[in-house]
């Protein structure tokens, strides 16, 4: 990206092992991510030009000498960060906090080859070379689904449960998806689009909200006794659905938050008053990786229906701008 609006596909140099612990994968499949629309819509500034994406999947074609666990021609699957999985905040289950971290966004996931740091603590390889209609899904695990997986975790969704999810996009959508697979009795997913309800539905809503703010809180706490719901997951970032989110979870109840902030400002006393968890953060991926990718492989879970549109790597300024306007739910790149 070399500034807002302004996504270009050029040839860069081949990554290469830089460290003993690196490896290189050929991409499979890349993809856009709501939060690369931030800088794309100049609401964030990076070091342009910045090479962009952090989801990825692909086969391993190269190892550092001292990688011991990922080796060539595996298939992988890993998260938006590189961690060693192995510090005391990694065993403790938060990968994304790694005192090692590497963000991948740095080394630009959209691309056909890719450095990872850290391989054998990022990576996670699958039984086998996946067939194809699997990848979509593979690929959901290494953000959008560990992303939706975490806010539901956060938010304590479980039996006995109600759950409402603020947000549409991907992270909105799979977080039902992981609420339904974590068992709440009832899902509560708030969006006004027709084809993201559908989907919201598919993946295991029970109910669907399509106002806003006040109006939206409103209509939770009517589907809940007036109580609210017992736990919410908030998938967007702003101040509108971060207040919409903590004020239509109960008393003693859960948020989690799992959509990146940008311009949220919750005044004091009204968390005070609130009563509720707030748990949230960039998502431990890598915690959720192997289970994701057990459900995914035994076909248990279908992830990758979010990508609505597939194109090629070189049409990579098409996807962002169909995301932009909404036009696409996420956009999967096949280099
Ligand atoms: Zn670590």
């Amino acid at each position: 990206m070399y500034g807002p609006g302004d996504v270009r596909v050029e040839r860069r140099e081949a990554p290469r092992i830089v460290e003993p612990t690196d490896a290189v994968i050929r991409v499979s499949a890349a993809c856009v991510c709501g939060s690369d629309l931030w800088p794309y819509r100049g609401v964030e500034e990076l070091p342009w030009p910045a090479p962009m994406g952090h989801e990825y999947a692909g086969i391993v074609e190269e190892v550092g000498a001292e990688v011991q666990t990922i080796e060539p021609g595996q298939f992988v699957v890993g998260s938006f960060w590189a961690t060693d999985n192995t510090c005391e905040v990694c065993r403790s289950g938060y990968q994304s906090a790694c005192v090692n971290r590497v963000p991948m966004g740095m080394l630009g996931a959209q691309a056909d080859l890719l450095r990872v740091p850290l391989a054998d603590g990022t990576l996670v390889a699958t039984p086998d070379i996946p067939s194809d209609d699997l990848v979509p899904s593979l690929l959901a695990a290494s953000d959008v689904l560990g992303t939706g997986w975490f806010g539901a975790v956060a938010a304590e969704a479980g039996p006995g449960k109600t759950v409402a999810v603020v947000g549409d996009g991907a992270v909105g959508l799979l977080a039902v998806l992981a609420v339904k697979q974590l068992g709440a009795e009832r899902i509560i997913a708030m969006s006004r689009h027709d084809a993201r309800q559908r989907l919201a539905r598919e993946y295991g809503a029970t109910d669907i909200v399509e106002q806003r703010g006040d109006a939206g809180v409103a209509a939770i706490k009517e589907l809940t006794d007036g109580l609210g719901a017992h736990s919410v997951v908030e998938a967007v970032g702003t101040h509108e659905s971060m207040t919409q989110a903590i004020n239509a979870t109960r008393p003693g109840g859960h948020v989690g938050f799992v959509g990146v902030a940008h311009g949220v400002a919750i005044e004091g006393m009204d968390l005070f008053w609130s009563l509720v968890h707030l748990h949230g953060g960039p998502a431990p991926v890598r915690r959720f990786l192997p289970e994701l990718i057990d459900l995914i492989w035994n076909r248990q879970i279908d992830p990758g229906k979010v990508f609505d549109l597939e194109l090629s790597l070189d049409e990579a300024a098409a996807g962002y701008r169909a995301m932009d306007q909404r036009e696409a739910i996420k956009v999967l790149l096949r280099p």
